[in-house]
């Protein structure tokens, strides 16, 4: 199928974006990876489109002090390489090899993924499980929101009618952290059935600092607080991981029926997969 007929805007600043915006019948065009395919099979037909791929700076993917800054036409890409420095970078780097394939990836977004808000997108729960903010660019000038307020469920976001999803902000994780990521998908390219990632800082031997996320394990991204709280001032071994396992997929997750997956099975799966994350955590840093 072929689109409905729309208009299109070319933004060069970005009040040309957010002045296209207040009409209301006008969505964003970014990487258009998820846009187009569906005005393509007519689920969705916006009278108008403002293209943001030609404003200067848009691209910008910066650190400052100890924050990254990502401006809304930074790829998905350009997380796959050593752009961002640290324990974030290697974190950023194991995620986005999971998400879609290379075309998708050179022409998506990470702040299109998050005002997509898809269930089983990895950015949105990234973002939420380190307490990222985002801001937001409207009539009314700027509002900052955190990642954990933000995902209200599917397609479902704080986001409100003509605002631009201007920048997200992340805090750099201090040197030492580790990291891991395992996710569960069906093909290559598929959008994740779940996934789980974690962020662990130990000081003296001991878990002093522990963020864990979870893709897909709920109506929007979880930021898995029991799960954290069985690992902090514990050692990161068997006994500690395990129980993290367990706090995950029995409290922190909060699985919908799925066709492929019941209940019992997503929980049991969320386990897993936290187990997986830690010991990639504990073991390859
Ligand atoms: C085959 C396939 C497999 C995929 N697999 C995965 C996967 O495994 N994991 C994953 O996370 N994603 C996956 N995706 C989606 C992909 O990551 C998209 O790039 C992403 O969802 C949207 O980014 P985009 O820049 O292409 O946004 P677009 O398609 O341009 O826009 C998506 C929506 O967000 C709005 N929007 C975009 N940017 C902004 C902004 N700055 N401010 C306000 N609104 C904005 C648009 O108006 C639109 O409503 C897949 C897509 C395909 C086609």
């Amino acid at each position: 199928m072929k689109p409905a007929p729309f208009e299109y805007v070319a933004a060069r600043t970005e009040d040309d974006v957010v002045a296209a915006l207040t009409d209301g019948h006008t969505e964003v065009l970014a990487g258009g990876q998820s846009l187009v395919l569906e005005m393509n099979y007519r689920s969705r037909r916006p009278a108008r489109l403002v293209d943001i791929n030609r404003v200067p700076g848009f691209d910008r993917l910066a650190t400052g002090g100890d924050v990254l800054r990502v401006g809304p036409l930074v790829r998905h890409r350009a997380f796959e390489g050593d752009a961002v420095p640290g324990p974030l970078g290697v974190l950023l780097r194991r995620v986005v090899r999971h998400i879609a394939h290379p075309p998708i990836r050179a022409r998506g977004t990470m702040l299109g993924s998050l005002a997509y808000a898809h269930p089983a997108a990895e950015w949105p729960a990234v973002l939420t499980a380190l307490g990222a903010d985002l801001e937001l660019a409207g009539r009314d000038g700027r509002r900052t929101i955190s990642a954990g307020d933000f995902f209200l469920g599917p397609h479902t976001t704080a986001r409100r009618p003509g605002e631009l999803l201007a920048e997200a902000r992340l805090t750099l994780l201090p040197a030492g952290t580790r990291v891991g990521f395992a996710e569960h998908r069906r093909t290559h390219a598929s959008f994740a059935q779940l996934a789980v990632l974690a962020a662990v800082t130990l000081t003296g031997g001991h878990v002093s600092a522990v963020r864990v996320g979870l893709v897909n394990a709920a109506d929007r991204p979880v930021r898995a607080h029991h799960a954290e709280a069985a690992l902090l001032g514990r050692p990161l071994d068997d006994a500690a991981i395990t129980a993290a396992g367990q706090a995950a997929g029995a409290q922190d997750a909060d699985p919908r029926d799925q066709p492929y997956a019941g209940l019992d099975y997503q929980r049991h799966a969320v386990a897993v997969l936290t187990r997986r994350a830690l010991a990639q955590a504990r073991d390859e840093g």
